[in-house]
């Protein structure tokens, strides 16, 4: 959970033996190489995509996706779900001259607005480090007078600051760390290829200190492992101290075909007895709410009033968008 958003795709196989995913909501062709272990490009005619039927999720009004897969290795993901049908998902690829195609596509916008990324992946994945595409798409952004709102684990987020700044002078930007475990030890075993959550509370610190607006994704929290008061509350109070605006909770996790599997096979390997739990509580459920989920819900929000820190999504949207004095007009995109 907390990079999720995807689109219908269906799969053909090229008479070359290629496989190719076509993701058809996002005029998207996938190539795989499975012979070459270097990092793979995907074609896309657009990047930079509206956000139908409002915007609901961060007050998003485009949505973009320079990688694709992800190598973050979260026990939980839920974009290895079957009805994503990335093959390789942990493999990362990369748009095909990505940095023109995103020009282009904002240069043909008539409206400004917010772009969001971190759907579907973490656009500061371990090549973002040399590659700098995510770097260069903000620098974009900027160029062309649009916002920023990303979604991220990695502490290399906090390398552009500098450009996040820019940004803020003219749009709403917005960051959003994920954190779902207050403990290093923990959080290595359920997110093991990502900066550990010291190390991202580190970098809300920097960022905070910057001045860029960032909180906390406190999701997915799983039944049975982190859904502990204990928890909850070291987030955040340790979220008050870095200087985080907000947290947007859920007391829970989600599992589809193709997530539920792996996820339950990785879980069995951490607790076999928070594996068994969960199949006996949750069967074959999407939803799988905590059963503390109330308690947990209710000191949450106590806590949250009691240091000023805001949880509701209307709010976090109200409070970054006006902050920065940014008109937007969220029909005809
Ligand atoms: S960081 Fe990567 S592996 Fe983890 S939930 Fe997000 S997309 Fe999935």
């Amino acid at each position: 959970m907390g990079h999720h958003y995807g689109g219908v795709v269906s799969k053909i196989l090229l008479s070359d033996g290629r496989q190719v995913v076509s993701e058809t909501s996002l005029s998207e062709v996938i190539y795989y190489d499975n012979e070459t272990e270097m990092m793979q490009y995907v074609s896309a005619k657009t990047i930079v995509r509206p956000v139908k039927h409002g915007s609901s999720w961060f007050g998003h009004n485009y949505n973009m996706n320079i990688y694709r897969g992800c190598s973050h290795g979260c026990i939980y993901c839920d974009s290895r779900s079957d009805c994503y049908c990335i093959e390789g998902f942990d493999e990362v690829r990369a748009k095909e001259d990505c940095l023109n195609v995103i020009e282009n596509d904002l240069k043909r916008k008539r409206n400004k607005g917010v772009v969001g990324t971190g759907a579907m992946s973490d656009p500061y994945n371990p090549h973002e480090k040399e590659l700098e595409l995510t770097r260069g798409a903000m620098i974009l952004l900027d160029k062309y007078g649009f916002g920023a709102s990303i979604t991220t684990k990695s502490s290399l987020i906090a390398r552009d600051i500098d450009i996040f700044k820019r940004i803020r002078k003219h749009s709403p930007m917005v960051i959003n760390v994920t954190v779902t475990t207050y403990d290093d030890e923990l959080c290595r075993k359920i997110e093991p290829n990502v900066s550990v959550t010291s190390e991202r509370f580190r970098a809300i610190r920097q960022l905070s200190d910057a001045g860029i607006f960032t909180g906390i994704l406190m999701m997915p929290i799983l039944p049975f492992v982190n859904d502990t008061l204990d928890n909850m509350l070291s987030i955040v109070r340790k979220a008050k101290e870095c200087g985080a605006r907000f947290i947007f909770p859920f007391f829970g996790t989600t599992t589809r075909a193709g997530s539920r599997e792996w996820y339950l096979r990785k879980l069995g390997e951490i607790s076999p007895d928070a594996r068994n739990k969960h199949v006996s509580m949750y069967g074959d459920a999407y939803e799988c709410p905590s059963p503390n989920h109330d308690e947990l819900q209710k000191a949450f929000r106590a806590e949250c009033d009691e240091l000023g820190i805001i949880y509701r999504m209307d709010k976090i949207i109200e409070e970054y968008k006006t902050l920065f004095k940014f008109q937007s007009t969220l029909s005809d995109y």
